[in-house]
């Protein structure tokens, strides 16, 4: 399989996260993408770094002000008096709260979600980077059949203008609107990550071109809590185009396959000429921030259900965080996707 990376994947390091109220180190860190690289370089397949198509793949699904102040953050880092090593903030806008402050802490809060998306100094080319795997990764796979963007960080909780969730830029929504475009379209995404695919849902929930598709634990006690529910179907031309799979916590192996399997029938009846699918790996068992019990024979099994569906498929990495069990599945995803074509 053709394999899309950076090293620049490695200039995002955040160091600690905010989880149920308590600072532990960062779920997210820099050492899931060699984790990553190195489980598909000994799987056998073919790495390689992306061209770079510049911002127009990046603008297409997300507003172009929050794209240049992801860009431009750092470089103002000096507006905020005694910064560190980070831009941070623990204001953000509620939906009752429309003015839009020039500073950058201002910015800040209405762009962000949550305190799990800190800026650093590679933060931007990190984020950066990893849209570009995607957007290469969207074009193999209509070249060549299918493709892997080793993306990282994650982007499916990114919406059009906001961050959150360890999530920048929207890997997914680019890939999926690079193909539409190719393609003529419709084109669908398929987000099996163990959290709601809650920013791709909002990138796409007005539209009927692209349908969204998203197994996942219950929201209900769990993130990213105040979207994932199956009554959310879509809005106006997009209505009945979105599709919320939600498996109690603790779910194994059958449940979560068949899920699945009737996410892959909801792809079949759009008749996509292209399929995304968002690849988190912490449906695992033992994912440290998991809350599913997925094995890794589960992640063979998605992969042959995917594979067979025959459709040109992006692969683009979201969550999965440090554990053994971690590049043990992507490898194993990888080999029986590979041998399902
Ligand atoms: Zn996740």
């Amino acid at each position: 399989m053709r394999i899309f990376h950076t090293p620049d994947s490695g200039r995002h390091d955040p160091e600690r996260y905010l989880r149920r109220g308590t600072p532990i180190p960062h779920p997210e860190q820099a050492a899931r993408y060699a984790i990553l690289r190195d489980a598909a370089l000994q799987g056998g397949h073919d790495l390689a770094e992306p061209a770079d198509h510049g911002l127009d793949p990046i603008r297409a699904v997300h507003d172009p002000d929050y794209v240049a102040f992801l860009a431009e953050a750092w470089a103002r880092r000096g507006e905020i008096p005694d910064i560190g090593d980070e831009i941070l903030t623990g204001s953000f806008a509620r939906p009752q709260m429309h003015r839009r402050p020039a500073g950058l802490l201002g910015r800040l809060g209405l762009y962000t979600a949550d305190t799990s998306t800190p800026i650093r100094a590679g933060t931007w080319a990190a984020v950066y980077g990893s849209a570009q795997c995607a957007v290469a990764a969207a074009d193999a796979a209509l070249a060549a059949g299918h493709a892997y963007a080793l993306c990282r960080p994650p982007g499916h909780h990114a919406y059009a203008e906001s961050a959150g969730g360890f999530c920048f830029l929207n890997n997914s929504a680019i890939a999926a609107e690079r193909m539409r475009v190719a393609t003529g379209g419709p084109v669908a995404i398929l987000d099996i990550d163990v959290h709601h695919g809650n920013g791709t849902q909002g990138i796409f929930y007005a539209r009927a071109d692209v349908l969204t598709v998203s197994v996942h634990a219950d929201p209900s006690d769990y993130f990213p809590f105040f979207a994932g529910y199956a009554d959310e179907t879509g809005t106006g031309a997009g209505a009945g185009f979105n599709r919320n799979l939600p498996l109690p916590p603790g779910s194994g192996d059958a449940p979560w396959l068949e899920a699945l399997e009737a996410g892959l029938a909801a792809v079949a009846a759009h008749r996509p000429r292209a399929l995304v699918v968002a690849l988190g790996l912490d449906a695992a068992a033992d994912d440290p921030i998991g809350a599913l019990a997925v094995t890794r024979a589960g992640f063979v099994g998605a992969a042959e259900r995917i594979g067979r569906a025959g459709l040109p498929t992006a692969l683009v990495q979201e969550g999965g965080y440090l554990c053994a069990a971690l590049p043990d599945n992507l490898a194993a995803f990888l080999a029986a996707f590979d041998a399902a074509r």
